[in-house]
């Protein structure tokens, strides 16, 4: 895309240009612009003026980052100001991920940040016009310094300022701008609905393959609309928002690309996936200002964005109205794939090319499955019109080729491990997995993706549910981990209250998505460098290493794993989250845990977890739902502080030296702690009473409802204690076995005891 020929890609180029500019002059280094810009017009640089005046762009230096989070308030206030520590993001030496940006208390020193900004500015120049190159320059940068407000980051703000511009450069009447959204609806149908033959990888490939539909579907509407990336407010997940100049072609547009993608959908997917847009009013641009007078309490833009969103779920009702017609006639059915259960296609053929013995699966599922095959090393995509095929390339040489869309529509894309950017030609992009390397972003054909996408390799390419199975310690199992934050649509919806304009919502939307897309990854890497400082775990010496993310991204995850890691890491992201969002107790994940073996189907797995973190959701949020237990986080990790109900009914008992449910599994299994093991009859003894004391709540909730309190509390001590005393002697008179008893003994610890015997049996096992 030349530079001067598009006058909104131009606007965008020069916001972005003024934000490397004031990095730069703020860091000390000496830069002058290179004399080769194109000129500027007199109504660009109107327009522009226009833009900074909106946002509120500044000629003032960057500042430390306030937490945006801080802002929040659904029924809690943070009290204390956070920062982000002044850092930029960039891959660590020896990792593959960046650290993650926990709060601090303390204003954040920018010298080092500074120091970076200095090193990195002589490469600015040769890459003056280049778009791509420049945002991820402001983004490396910029992501953890404040310009103007101390809550936005100078990056959300050049973006919405380049968005602006973008749009109005475009002349729409009245300088009327629209937000238009997508969502990618039944992405769960699609890829929770296979049975086990394809295994985990297949289960990957295909949330992989909707992730890369959504970013299709986003270049594809830039495109038409002629604008650049930088007027996508958020695209992640199933999810879009783009920023639009409210002119006549806007509407058709937006249809007629919905419409399209809908046709291939129904044909790709049948009736499981389904592509909703929306189109807000046109309001005039400033509503965005953050000084707009506030409608019914809230800003302008909130009331656009609330709008958007209510248009956006009402077209999940109408899914597919106009191909009514296509769907009610009757179809003939045939021998359905025995993958996805599709029963529209006669082309089914063994999933596995070499292997005749494999599952009949029809042409989508055997294309994820070889997907599969090829994401462990994946670092970028080619995005072209044209084939592999088509270009003659022999058939040994060619890269691993999916395509979306239908007849003119359709384009490939190519999965490269190593990429040479050289070797683009000029119509095609190049999108780059996790890459934060500036100098592989030589062209403005070359994109950033971010994934949540870490993964253990094993025999071939990601580990199996067999091998997740057989490295698991204990019981050979294999979990299940689904989370997802709590509230969600209010944060983003209400949150904010009258401070939710768009380079904040930009830069909320941002840090939430970064958490499960960049962040996570890094968690998962490298365990003991990334948790935040004073993080519980099981076992200091385990990195827990052995899991594949299925799915992650805008607020949720679904990874799979050996059981026991997938345990720990379950505790270790909620940990990070908290601290990564400043402990905000507005802000918080929900969670549910299946253990099954190998062998169990996935979309059952899938279910039992979904089902376990709709558990957790019902225990008012902020819960994990594991071994068909479920408490607050706090109690699983021995934080809690008790809460009302047991509060005045146990205000007689003394605190226990021991309290919640890690706390115990790890002094249990401490070899240090009493230097002989105790006894398996010991921990299935407790099992028994922990069954009994169930039976015991269930039966008198039935019968004596006002007894339940002193069943649920006292009932099994004596049956406890007895089991306590049949240990043998060298466990009773140890020193450090004295408060471990006491604090089983005490009735504040009687809800947990089954879930701390349970996860000692299973790693036993
Ligand atoms: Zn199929």
């Amino acid at each position: 895309m030349p530079a001067d020929s598009k006058s909104s890609y131009y606007a965008a180029l020069q916001i972005i240009q003024q934000a490397v500019i004031s990095l730069i002059q703020w860091s000390g280094a000496n830069f002058t612009p290179p004399q080769s810009s194109p000129t500027s017009s007199n109504e660009i640089h109107a327009l522009i003026q226009k833009a900074n005046h909106i946002t509120g762009w500044t000629d003032a230096e960057p500042e430390a980052l306030r937490l945006v989070f801080d802002r929040i308030h659904l029924t809690h206030k943070q009290t204390q100001p956070l920062y982000r520590p002044a850092w930029a993001i960039a891959t660590e030496t020896n990792e593959k991920t960046p650290r993650i940006p926990y709060t601090t208390r303390d204003r954040p020193d920018l010298d080092a940040l500074k120091a970076a900004i200095q090193a990195a500015s002589n490469q600015v120049a040769q890459h003056w016009t280049n778009l791509s190159w420049l945002t991820l320059f402001v983004e490396k940068f910029g992501s953890h310094l404040s310009l103007g407000e101390p809550d936005i980051a100078l990056i959300d703000l050049a973006r919405s300022t380049a968005a602006i511009a973008a749009a109005l450069a475009q002349q729409p009447p009245d300088e009327k701008l629209v937000l238009i959204a997508g969502d990618l609806m039944g992405v769960q149908n699609f890829i929770y609905t296979i049975s086990s033959e394809g295994a985990l990888k297949s289960l990957r490939a295909r949330s992989f393959y909707l992730e890369i539909t959504t970013e299709e579907i986003v270049y594809r509407l830039l495109e038409a609309l002629d604008l650049p990336r930088t007027n996508i407010i958020y695209a992640g997940a199933s999810k879009f928002y783009i920023l639009a100049a409210a002119t006549e072609s806007t509407q058709p547009v937006v249809q007629d690309l919905q419409s399209r993608f809908n046709d291939w959908l129904l044909k790709q997917f049948q009736r499981k996936v389904f592509l909703a847009m929306a189109i807000g009013s046109p309001f005039p641009v400033s509503d965005l200002s953050p000084t707009a007078p506030l409608v019914n309490t809230t800003t302008p833009f909130a009331h656009h964005w609330g709008q958007l969103n209510e248009t956006l779920s009402a077209q999940g009702f109408r899914k597919f109205d106009r191909n009514l017609n296509e769907i009610l006639e009757p179809q003939p059915s045939h021998e359905p794939c025995q993958v996805c259960h599709r029963d529209d296609t006669i082309d089914l053929t063994p999933l596995k090319k070499d292997d005749p013995t494999s599952a009949n699966a029809c042409p989508v599922c055997r294309q994820m499955f070889a997907l599969g095959g090829r994401l462990l090393n994946a670092k970028g995509l080619v995005r072209t019109q044209t084939s592999q095929a088509e270009l003659s390339i022999p058939e040994d040489q060619r890269n691993f080729e999916f395509d979306i869309g239908q007849d003119t529509d359709k384009v490939f894309y190519q999965v490269i491990d190593d990429f040479k950017p050289e070797k683009i030609r000029s119509e095609d992009a190049l999108f780059l997995i996790n890459d934060w390397e500036l100098n592989h972003y030589s062209s403005d054909r070359c994109i950033p993706l971010f994934l949540g996408n870490y993964g253990q390799a094993g025999e071939e390419g990601f580990m199996s549910a067999s091998e997740f199975a057989e490295a698991s310690t204990g019981i050979k199992r294999v979990g299940y981990l689904r989370m997802d934050v709590d509230r969600l649509g209010q944060i983003f919806g209400r949150g904010l209250g009258t401070a939710h304009t768009l380079p904040r919502l930009t830069g909320l939307s941002r840090q939430m998505t970064y958490f499960f897309k960049v962040y996570l990854n890094s968690l998962a890497e490298s365990r003991f460098k990334r948790l935040p400082d004073g993080a519980t775990v099981l076992h200091s010496s385990s990195q827990r290493s052995n899991l594949l993310f299925i799915y992650a991204g805008g607020d949720d995850l679904f990874v799979s794993g050996s059981w026991n890691d997938v345990v720990d890491f379950a505790f270790d992201i909620y940990q990070s989250f908290r601290s990564y969002t400043g402990n905000h107790p507005d802000i918080t994940l929900s969670s549910g845990i299946s253990i099954e073996t190998a062998k169990f189907p996935l979309y059952q797995a899938a279910a039992v977890a979904g089902d376990a973190e709709k558990i957790a959701k019902a225990n008012d949020r902020d819960s994990l739902c594991l071994f068909g237990e479920v408490f607050k986080w706090d109690h699983w990790l021995g934080n809690q502080k008790p809460d009302s109900k047991s509060r005045a009914y146990l205000e007689d008992e003394a605190m226990p030296e021991l309290l919640g449910v890690l706390p115990f599994v790890q002094k249990l299994l401490d070899p240090n702690e009493i230097n002989i093991g105790y006894p398996q009859s010991f921990i299935r003894n407790l099992l028994v009473v922990a069954q009994l004391r169930q039976e015991k709540i269930q039966e008198i909730r039935k019968t004596q409802p006002c007894e339940e309190q002193a069943v649920t509390y006292y009932l099994h001590l004596p049956k406890l204690a007895y089991t306590l005393s049949r240990l043998p002697a060298q466990i009773r008179t140890h020193a450090n076995f004295t408060p471990i008893r006491q604090s089983l003994m005490s009735p504040r610890n009687s809800p947990y005891f089954r879930a701390i015997a349970t996860w000692i049996e299973l790693l036993n096992r």
